[in-house]
């Protein structure tokens, strides 16, 4: 299956600008509150490296086959976190370009 293009102007596939990072938060960030503390919270990501590598195995045993990335933001009053796939964020950034 093709790929989309290279970005041309992206240093690497997912990395992010903070402009662009606010950009889809302010699309997509929907949640007024944290579900878990109930409390009108700040949900925040931590600079300067904000995605997260998740390894992936192929469940035939206990090795790592694989990884995904993602963004994460954190309550800052209880931690509950949230993750946001890394090729979601970069397929609407390149659908909806500034
Ligand atoms: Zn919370």
């Amino acid at each position: 299956m093709p790929d989309e293009p290279q970005g041309a102007t992206r240093p690497g596939r997912y990395q992010f600008t903070d402009e662009e990072i606010e950009r889809f938060l302010a699309e997509k960030w929907m949640l007024e509150e944290c579900e878990v503390c109930r409390q009108a919270t700040v949900w925040g990501y931590f600079r300067p490296r904000p995605l997260l590598l998740i390894t992936t195995s192929d469940g035939g045993n206990d090795t790592i086959t694989g990884s995904l990335s993602f963004l994460r933001l954190s309550c800052n009053n209880c931690g509950n976190s949230k993750f946001f796939d890394a090729e979601v964020i970069k397929r609407w950034l390149d659908a909806n370009p500034k």
